[in-house]
């Protein structure tokens, strides 16, 4: 038995940017439905803390001066230009109207933050206990008309001669479903949850040089989908960060108790020499990039009981958005508990040859590179890597601390190449007339690295294009 559906806009995926999408064409009067592989609304999106925005009200209401001009310009110079401009330029200037339009949907927004010291106050962060934001546009998409169909997993786009004609699928019951539609949204939120995928597309090997927060059920379906039906490849990345790997790892890199790792100290790697300026650890991305170029993928982050004590009395270099780091935060409890547990990548010793034994460094160049970073404590000058005298704290007095960082993701992004109407193009850079992309599938704007500057910028994306995507493809199914 087939079970035969009807409709405008078809929605493939209830994310970010699905939801969006559905919410905005529902709106604009246009029939649209959802077909969501799991029992609930969203996939990773569930993990996210809120979108960018730029020139929002909430920013002019703080006084947080910060024009799309300047975050056009700050995005294309960090992307050097290898990215759609138009595109970019599109999400940024909606950005603002679609936080307005997420608060008249019921989202409340409960601050506006930087990721990081010196970054820009894009992020409109949502209470995180809070109802999560595809929730409450669901809720107002159904109001405008809008299904869902559950436990649908879509398996086919189906097209004519590049016409589009709708979808096929199958539900968790193995019912076969077929949906005529006008229009298609692919919006199936990337392939976090599928290895091969990810190394094929990438050259990542997840859970070796790469611990992304994975999500089983995406899979990478939407982007191969759409190539099927004659759509154009983009570049496939990850957004990465610097991160412990889990179940210690957490949004800001570390889990909040251990915030004491994520700070200006003492990076080395496993042949114990140092790589970075250890103040960038600040930006997760610039971090990942810094870490995953070492042996291994593996940096190792150190410091001793002084600095512990210190930051326990004064606070962190670097808070946590929205995560506070308790003082006398009980690290060496946690890092006994995770020992207890086989944790691997936690370490407190008494000596620093214990340390490097533990945690596989190379005892006698960490003592050597121990000698020479007091050195440079001493005198306030860092010849190798220039870190600000501020953040030259000497390794001196046990216990040692150390954690082995990684690379993480929120997601993997790209794949499928769309224009800044969130049509998707064929090879030949046509528009596939009917067929729209939006969310972790098309987005191919960050270039190699997460633009962590303008926090907020992943979600910010799917909400925008998907708003995008549905205005056009409203536009297109009423034409
Ligand atoms: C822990 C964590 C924290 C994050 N924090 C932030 C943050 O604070 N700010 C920010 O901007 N971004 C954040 N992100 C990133 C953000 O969540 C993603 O950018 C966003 O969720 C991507 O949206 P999407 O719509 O593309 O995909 P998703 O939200 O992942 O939705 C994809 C949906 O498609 C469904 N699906 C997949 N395949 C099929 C199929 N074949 N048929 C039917 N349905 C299918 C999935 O089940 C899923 O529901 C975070 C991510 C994580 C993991």
């Amino acid at each position: 038995m087939v079970k035969y559906v009807e409709t405008e806009v078809a929605v493939i995926g209830s994310g970010a940017a699905g939801m969006a999408a559905a919410c905005a064409a529902a709106e604009r009067g246009a029939k649209a439905t959802i077909f969501e592989k799991n029992s609930r609304i969203g996939g990773s999106i569930r993990g996210g803390m809120g979108p960018l925005g730029i020139e929002s009200h909430l920013q002019k209401e703080k006084h947080l001066h910060f024009t799309a001009e300047e975050a056009f310009k700050f995005h294309m110079d960090f992307t050097h230009w290898k990215v759609d401009a138009r595109l970019v330029g599109e999400y940024i200037r909606k950005s603002a109207d679609t936080i307005s339009w997420l608060e008249g949907m019921g989202v409340k927004f409960t601050d506006v933050a930087a990721y990081y010291p010196g970054a820009y106050f894009t992020w409109h962060t949502v209470d995180y206990e809070a109802e999560k934001i595809t929730d409450v546009l669901f809720v107002q998409a159904k109001k405008f008309g809008a299904e869902i169909y559950y436990e649908t997993t879509v398996k086919k786009i189906l097209n004519d001669n590049g016409r589009i004609l709708g979808l096929s699928g199958r539900d968790n019951y193995g019912k076969d479903i077929m949906v005529q539609a006008k229009a298609v949204v692919v919006a199936t939120g990337g392939g976090s949850g599928n290895a091969a995928w990810i190394k094929e597309q990438t050259g990542y090997n997840q859970g070796q040089d790469l611990f992304i927060i994975s999500y089983p059920e995406i899979q990478g379906e939407g982007v191969r989908m759409a190539w099927e039906a004659g759509a154009a490849a983009s570049p496939v990345t990850v957004d990465a960060f610097i991160c412990l790997p889990d179940p210690y790892g957490g949004p800001g890199g570390t889990l909040e108790e251990l915030g004491a790792f994520r700070q200006p100290n003492l990076m080395v790697n496993l042949d114990g020499e140092r790589f970075m300026n250890e103040e960038i650890i600040k930006n997760p991305g610039l971090g990942g990039n810094a870490v995953h170029r070492q042996k291994n993928g593996c940096g190792i982050m150190i410091f001793d009981a002084p600095i512990k004590d210190d930051y326990a009395e004064y606070g962190l270099d670097y808070g946590l958005v929205n995560r506070p780091f308790r003082k006398g935060a009980p690290i060496d409890g946690i890092i006994e508990k995770a020992r207890c547990e086989g944790y691997e990548h936690l370490f407190m010793a008494d000596s620093i040859e214990e340390l490097s034994a533990a945690a596989g460094i190379d005892a006698r160049n960490l003592a050597r590179t121990i000698a020479e970073y007091n050195a440079a404590c001493d005198s306030g000058r860092d010849e190798i890597f220039y870190k600000p005298p501020k953040y030259l704290r000497p390794i001196t007095k046990p216990k040692f601390y150390a954690a082995r960082f990684f690379l993480s993701g929120y997601g993997v992004l790209g794949g499928i190449k769309i224009n800044h109407h969130a049509e998707v193009l064929s090879k030949e850079h046509e528009v596939i007339l009917g067929l729209y992309a939006a969310g972790n599938d098309a987005n191919d704007v960050f270039g190699d690295t997460y633009p962590f500057a303008l926090a907020g910028s992943s979600s910010g994306f799917c909400y925008n294009i998907g708003r995008i995507a549905r205005e056009n493809a409203a536009k297109y199914v009423q034409s």
